[in-house]
């Protein structure tokens, strides 16, 4: 059967569902042959049967259900449907709106909508379903949940359904006690009229604004509304003159052209009398009247014509053609002395403009009403902000205007709540871990796990629009450096790694601390508290400026503990006989001078001389102990890498140090003095000798003595070696 056939059956089955179920309720066959009316007026008949076959699913989804006022669910969709239908939107569009509240409130999945009408349908009763949620939540800020709502709905027709679907909630108000009538009236004017005012939709905002108005003020709305209709009662013999004066001339000159008397929204008056603080008797009448042209340059003649039959007041006239306001806004403002000398206010613009002006967003739909897949929602909306950036010589604030109005409707961000119903942002791609930064620091650097809509998650999760966050802390726990690999938020980065660099200063801290106490005991130090003065002295030369700087450096390896103590000691000896610190010794390194010999241990098993690989180890009651890096023991003390430093030796090394040579001569008389005079000739002394073995032919030696670096000891063994005597020779 063709898709015409179907549309014309299902229409016919419509009316006769809407018929029975109007028994109850009589206006309900009305409600849809006035739809009918307005969608068969713009769209093709396969799109309207399209949504003849929505329109049978959702009521028979529905049935049996009631909404408060006692009429038949279908009623509401087919309303809402209604509103979009006359704003031209596209078929999809209508579709999901009649379809909006089926998942919701009847057992039908998304899966199914998928299934019977596509998904992009699906996609978009997903979204009014989500957005919808968000509405039974307390909250405090209405900026954010602007934001919010616009980040979750993703496509913008999703807004536009919601706003719809708002419109005919507040026109249906009645039926609900004070408190929720009062409670939704607020929240349309704190969130959803903004909304509609944000996408350009004038109309559909004027509407919303008027109507919670009337529900949370219904005194103040009447009092306004009879002033209005007695100011226009008075105005009317101006207006209608002029009307009729405008429309004879212009059409005189050929200009085809809708000519009406104007009326402000009462919201408006109101918001007027709030803002400049004036009673009601204070707002003036106005007489305003609105023209609109076929084309764009018809705006300018009538305007001349105008101008010609009425004496325009100079001062007021403006061109918002050729400098749209920053919302797209486009007409010619003027004034002029009407009719029995009254100033009139006149608003020309085209039929274009004039949609634009009064829906915004939606108006582009009139031109693209079937859009499918290859054009992208998104895009069209993105259209529509670009057609306000075309419109040649914007104002200089309106490029700020868009950047914002494009970031609301695309945005980089995630709203999420917070356990008290506050909302946070965050960057696309925050984790939970980000989330807990967010909320403080504190929490950031305790939390062990998150919470999102009650489901316990790890902290890496990352967060989607409309979440409901909590954050698990404990008191022990502390970011560990994986934290780095997905928090995304510089806040939350930089906490992070600020805690982590403290925590290694911390450790640093306390073994410099440990360090430097035995150091300075080992010298001999017997002060408890180190005097102020010789910290700050002891600074100065080192050039730093915190005492705890220079115990992390101790710590970290950085500083040797025994220089250090060796500095403090030497300045607190100044201090005393109160004369600078020779300049030599302000250098704190770590090189061995050689000149250290009292406060430096030349360890005994490896007995390291200038030029051989070394590394300090400090030991409680022993001072800094030196150790060959090869040596055998030092194999241990590497273990523990906070426990040694590499050192190195001073280019301009002095002092004599011991080295163990084995020696193992022919066992003949005179062998031991042949040796010492070689020792004795290269200028270095025999500290001690022992004889480990003596047998008939051989003899093994052991001397300790003291040369200056490995060349002299080289030189030493070397002239040894060249010994007839000598057998074998090595260092111990
Ligand atoms: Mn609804």
């Amino acid at each position: 059967m063709s898709k015409i056939a179907l549309a014309k059956r299902w229409k016919k089955s419509l009316s006769e569902l809407l018929e029975a179920l109007g028994k109850a309720a009589p206006d309900h066959e009305d409600l849809f042959s006035e739809l009918s009316g307005v969608l068969e007026s713009y769209l093709d008949e396969a799109a309207v049967a399209d949504i003849y076959k929505a329109t049978l699913y959702s009521a028979d989804a529905h049935k049996g259900q009631k909404r408060i006022s006692g009429e038949d669910y279908i009623c509401h969709p087919i309303a809402v449907a209604q509103v979009l239908g006359e704003m031209c939107m596209d078929s999809r569009t209508i579709i999901a709106a009649i379809l909006h509240d089926v998942v919701e409130d009847t057992g039908i999945t998304l899966n199914q909508i998928g299934e019977s009408f596509g998904d992009d349908v699906a996609v978009l009763v997903d979204g009014v379903s989500k957005v919808s949620q968000l509405e039974f939540r307390e909250h405090a800020e209405a900026e954010s949940f602007r934001k919010m709502f616009m980040a979750m709905a993703q496509d913008i027709r999703v807004i536009i359904i919601k706003l719809a679907d708002r419109l005919h909630n507040m026109h249906t108000l009645d039926s609900l006690d004070d408190v929720r009538k009062r409670r939704i009236a607020r929240q349309t004017l704190e969130i959803y009229a903004p909304i509609a005012n944000r996408l350009g939709m004038r109309e559909l905002s004027q509407k919303l604004e008027d109507l919670s108005l009337l529900n949370l003020y219904p005194k103040r709305y009447s009092a306004i509304a009879k002033k209005v209709k007695a100011s226009k009662r008075g105005r009317k013999p101006v207006v209608n003159e002029a009307c009729k004066n405008i429309q004879d001339k212009l059409a005189q000159n050929g200009l085809k052209v809708e000519v009406y008397g104007r009326e402000k929204n009462i919201f408006n008056i109101y918001r007027k009398m709030q803002q400049k603080k004036l009673s009601l008797k204070e707002v003036k009448d106005i007489n305003a009247i609105r023209i609109i042209t076929e084309k764009r340059p018809d705006c300018y003649q009538a305007l001349g014509i105008i101008h010609q039959l009425y004496k325009p007041r100079p001062e007021s006239f403006k061109d918002y053609i050729a400098i749209p306001k920053i919302n797209g806004y486009q007409s010619l403002h003027t004034v002029v002395v009407g009719p029995f000398g009254q100033p009139v206010e006149i608003q020309i613009r085209s039929q274009s403009m004039h949609r634009i002006a009064e829906k915004g967003v939606a108006s582009h739909w009139f031109y693209k009403t079937e859009t499918t897949g290859e054009h992208a929602p998104q895009q069209l909306a993105q259209q529509w902000l670009k057609s306000f950036l075309v419109s040649q010589h914007m104002s200089s604030d309106s490029g700020y205007y868009l950047e914002h109005l494009k970031a609301d409707l695309f945005p980089d961000e995630v709203y999420v709540f917070t356990p008290k119903g506050a909302i946070k942002r965050l960057p696309r791609g925050a984790t939970a871990l980000d989330f807990a930064y967010s909320v403080h620091s504190g929490v950031g650097d305790h939390c062990i796990g998150a919470l999102i809509n009650q489901t316990a998650v790890p902290l890496h999760e990352k967060l989607s629009n409309g979440d409901y966050v909590e954050i698990k802390t404990s008191r022990n726990a502390r970011p560990i450096p994986q934290w780095l690999d997905y928090a995304v938020t510089s806040k939350a980065r930089a906490s992070i790694r600020h805690y982590l660099s403290q925590q290694k200063d911390r450790e640093s801290l306390r073994l410099g601390r440990k360090l430097l106490r035995g150091a300075l005991s080992d010298q001999g130090y017997r002060k408890v508290r180190i005097p102020s003065a010789d910290k700050v002295n002891l600074l100065k030369h080192l050039e730093l400026d915190g005492w705890e700087r220079l115990l992390i450096d101790i710590g970290f390896g950085k500083r040797l503990p025994i220089l250090v103590a060796k500095q403090l000691i030497a300045e607190s000896e100044a201090q005393q006989r109160n004369r600078p610190v020779p300049n030599d010794q302000k250098q704190s390194t770590l090189t061995i001078e050689g000149t250290e010999r009292l406060l430096i241990t030349y360890a005994s098993c490896c007995h390291p001389i200038p030029g051989d690989n070394i590394i300090g180890t400090t030991t409680r009651g022993r001072g800094l102990v030196v150790h060959q890096s090869n040596c055998k023991n030092c194999k241990v003390i590497m273990r523990q890498p906070d426990n040694y430093f590499h050192l190195s030796w001073s280019e301009t090394t002095k002092g004599n140090f011991q080295v163990v040579i084995d020696v193992e001569t022919q066992n003949e008389p005179g062998v031991l003095a042949t040796i010492s005079n070689i020792i004795a000739e290269h200028n270095s002394n025999i500290n001690s000798l022992t004889v480990e073995q003596e047998l008939r032919h051989t003899a093994k030696m052991l001397f300790i003595i003291e040369v200056t670096d490995r060349k002299h000891l080289a030189d030493v063994m070397r002239q040894l070696h060249a010994e007839p005597s000598v057998i074998k020779l090595t260092r111990g």
